[in-house]
């Protein structure tokens, strides 16, 4: 194996989306991974609004939303009633689209996206996986990462087919995450006292199961969306062996116990999925050159559809950061941005899927509580809230700045010219949005050319706009005063080549 910037070890979806943004970055990558195929397995069927957005800066959402055509032909739309706008779900509680007040400014900020969201977790690893490979990141197959030692300078990753001295590593493993462990970080948190299945699976008998999300003392199941889809959750008091294989037996039984019916499965169609409501986050994000992203660094029961999101914002706010370091253009401390600016986030979706837990319950109080929250979601302000929450547009980062779309994810932004903000981000880097008549921004970014893609525009507000590039906004401003602009470049995008270039002459 050659020797590399950065090893990124699991090919999963944040796996995958970090090594394209450290790829975009000028870092040199690879990534390992145990398996020698794609992950086939029933998970995640849908994306959030960030991930759907940031496949569309970089100019993967037609891809994305044929996938959604796909998906939508084979199961029907999103949930009865609701078209085509996605919703989604609090513990089993659909939420209804026609109750939602579309005009939200947050939700109607972020629309372009609409067409991208049922996205399964499998397609959405086959768009990734031919986006690195456009990108060249080579991905070895069949490797496991065994070892780690950390040198201060380097990391010797040691694997089943040999050893790699790598800059640094990247553990995108998982939930059972080895880099984690070899590394010593701590995964504190609740634990699970639930064991779910999620399968698709051929029924003798479905009529004896109810359509959509049903629940009793034992816990809960769903059949759908598409046929032969079946989810299960029961308080059983957690898996006793995760690693065993998950059976058509397990998964019958559990399914007749939840649903107090003798229903008979007859095959099982593809891999199925246990889950519980283990619910951790790592003690810390880095510990010298290693880092963890994704479910390494967190993990909660699926409920509510984040999981997957939580780690591909996780992959889109590391790689620019870690390339911008690899590559010389920033000072290692950005790398503590990431632990400071991910961690609120993971700790929120952690107790976003706590709180469903608690309504699932099976006893008298939580069939209570779950009575008070299915009231509340029955309001256009309830149902407004949890679908912000679900989609991911309600989220914001603490940045300094007074405007407010800092620290938010940079809204649709349609130019005169007809293109959208987001079609020129596809080579990765930061855009300075400049709406001034001289272009005022533009000048004063031209030193930071290597890595700001200005583009200039004839509209109002917002006046100026610098976007990440994880599609964060860094600085925005309503009128054509550059006030705090080269502050924010130089923070975020660290010094100018020219500066740095004499900071490092030798005297
Ligand atoms: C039933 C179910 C339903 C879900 N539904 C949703 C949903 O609707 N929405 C959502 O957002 N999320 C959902 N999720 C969560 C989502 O599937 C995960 O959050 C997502 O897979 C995490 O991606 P990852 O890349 O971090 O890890 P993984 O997908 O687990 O990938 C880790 C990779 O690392 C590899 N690996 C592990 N150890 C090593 C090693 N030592 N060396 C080399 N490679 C290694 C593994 O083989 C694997 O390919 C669901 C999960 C489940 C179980």
């Amino acid at each position: 194996m050659t020797d590399v910037d950065v090893t990124v070890v699991g090919a999963g979806p944040v796996g995958l989306a970090l090594a394209a943004e450290l790829a975009l970055a000028g870092a040199t990558v690879q990534i390992v991974e145990r398996r020698t195929e794609p992950d086939m397995s029933v998970k995640a069927m849908s994306i959030n609004v960030p991930t759907a957005e940031a496949l569309d800066r970089r100019g993967l959402l037609a891809a994305a939303e044929q996938v959604q055509r796909r998906a939508l032909e084979r199961v029907g739309p999103f949930a009865p009633g609701s078209g085509a706008r996605f919703t989604g779900h609090f513990a089993g509680m659909t939420l209804d689209a026609d109750l939602v007040d579309w005009a939200d400014p947050d939700l109607a900020a972020h629309t372009s996206v609409d067409g991208a969201r049922m996205v399964p977790q499998p397609d959405l690893e086959a768009l990734l996986a031919e986006h690195v490979a456009r990108l060249g990141v080579t991905v070895r197959r069949g490797v496991e990462v065994t070892a780690l030692e950390d040198t201060g300078d380097d990391v010797l990753v040691g694997t089943t087919q040999g050893s790699v001295r790598t800059g640094w590593v990247v553990g995108c493993d998982g939930g059972h995450s080895a880099v984690r462990r070899l590394a010593g970080i701590d995964f504190p948190g609740t634990d699970p006292e639930l064991t779910g299945y999620l399968a698709v699976v051929d029924i003798a008998d479905p009529e004896k199961l109810a359509d959509g999300w049903s629940w009793s003392p034992l816990g809960t199941y769903r059949c759908g969306p598409g046929p032969g889809r079946v989810v299960t959750a029961e308080f059983d008091g957690g898996p006793s062996d995760r690693s065993a294989p998950v059976t058509l037996d397990a998964l019958q039984a559990s399914l007749r116990r939840v649903s107090g019916t003798d229903v008979t499965l007859t095959a099982l169609r593809g891999p199925a999925t246990r889950w519980s409501d283990n619910c951790r986050q790592a003690a810390t994000y880095r510990s010298g050159r290693v880092l963890l992203g994704g479910d390494a660094a967190h993990v909660h029961p699926p409920f509510g559809g984040q999981g997957l999101n939580l780690g591909f914002g996780d992959a889109m706010n590391l790689g620019w950061k870690l390339g911008a370091v690899v590559t010389g253009r920033a000072a290692e401390g950005l790398l503590d941005t990431y632990d400071a600016e991910r961690r609120p986030l993971g700790a929120w979706v952690l107790d976003w899927t706590r709180a469903q837990i608690g309504v699932l319950r099976g006893d008298a109080k939580s069939a209570a509580l779950r009575a008070v929250v299915a009231d509340l979601l029955s309001t256009r302000n309830g149902t407004t809230y949890a679908v912000k929450q679900i989609s991911g547009v309600a989220q914001r980062i603490d940045l300094p700045g007074n405007h407010p779309l800092v620290g938010r994810y940079v809204p649709d932004l349609w130019l005169r010219d007809g293109s959208r903000l987001a079609d020129h981000g596809h080579a990765g880097g930061f855009l300075l949005l400049d709406r001034t008549p001289g272009a005022t921004f533009t000048h004063i970014a031209s030193p930071w050319a290597d890595r700001v893609t200005c583009v200039t525009d004839t509209s109002t507000e917002p006046a100026g706009v610098l976007v990440r590039p994880d599609g964060v906004i860094a600085w925005a401003t309503d009128d054509t005063t550059p006030a705090g602009l080269t502050a924010a470049l130089t923070s975020w995008a660290g010094a100018p080549p020219a500066q740095t270039a004499l900071a490092q002459r030798p005297r």
